[in-house]
């Protein structure tokens, strides 16, 4: 895991660099505060709180269906865990109480390896993770879901950025930048497409597929909407919901 974040430090590095270089930075101080802020919230969290899939089996006390061992059974959990995730995803869009907790990683006005980590802290009352619990009862060992995690993370990163190209056949099978463009374009909201996370096969199967046109998405961000500082971007929504719903219950009383 280690090795992943130092990864992860050196991308970074190298594509703030390369970028001032080219006149075009990728990173501004006020949108890398904003995801520094969201990242250690999240990351925090995370650390409190240990995947579902993870502790669930000690509560439910299920008996782990055998699953294969090493590297056969982490390609495995890779590929179920994206499915999850791609409904998971494909929901946070389309349910605003799911949306108030994905909001914040679509906050991002810019897209650079960075924001992949802009992640919102509401995932566990939002349900998110309720998605992936199914594979909680397949008996993935621990290392498996340390490789399925860290797969998925570094994919993740790369594909957030504005600067890469489309990736010839790769496009076929793997979300690509250009798809990831695609899904963050300010103008797509809840008709996003591209919500696979690293198989786009998902997409093309079920019908949120879409390429990105012959000039690059450029525009980045939630329409209509301005981010104030990281408790906005965190619980904005929700409290937008939650007045809502208060106003119409006091309206209907
Ligand atoms: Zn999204
Ligand atoms: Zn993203």
């Amino acid at each position: 895991m280690w090795l992943i974040a130092l990864g992860a430090v050196i991308a970074i590095t190298a594509e703030a660099f390369v970028s001032w270089r080219a006149g075009r930075p990728a990173y501004t101080l006020r949108e890398t505060e904003l995801t520094l802020a969201l990242a250690a919230g999240a990351f925090a969290l995370a650390y409190m709180l240990p995947p579902a899939a993870q502790w669930a089996p000690r509560f439910l006390h299920v008996t782990p269906i055998a699953m294969p061992k090493g590297w056969q059974g982490a390609a495995l959990l890779t590929i179920l865990g994206d499915f999850t995730l791609y409904w998971s995803h494909r929901a946070s869009h389309a349910f605003r109480w799911q949306w108030a907790a994905h909001e914040a990683h679509h906050s991002s006005e810019r897209l650079n390896f960075l924001a992949s980590l802009r992640q919102g802290w509401t995932d566990l009352p939002a349900g998110i993770w309720l998605y992936t619990l199914p594979l909680a009862v397949l008996g993935f060992d621990a290392s498996q879901w340390v490789a399925y995690y860290g797969i998925n993370l570094g994919w993740q990163m790369f594909v957030h950025n504005e600067w890469a190209p489309r990736l010839g056949p790769l496009e076929w099978i793997l979300v690509t930048p250009s798809h990831h463009r695609v899904h963050h374009a300010r103008a797509a909201g809840p008709n996003a497409h591209n919500f696979a996370n690293i198989f786009i096969v998902w997409d093309r199967l079920f019908g949120t597929f879409q390429a990105e046109g012959e000039k690059r998405v450029a525009v980045f961000g939630v329409e209509n909407r301005t981010f104030d500082g990281v408790f906005d971007a965190a619980f904005g929504e929700w409290r937008k919901l939650l007045t809502g719903l208060w106003q119409r219950a006091r309206a209907s009383a």
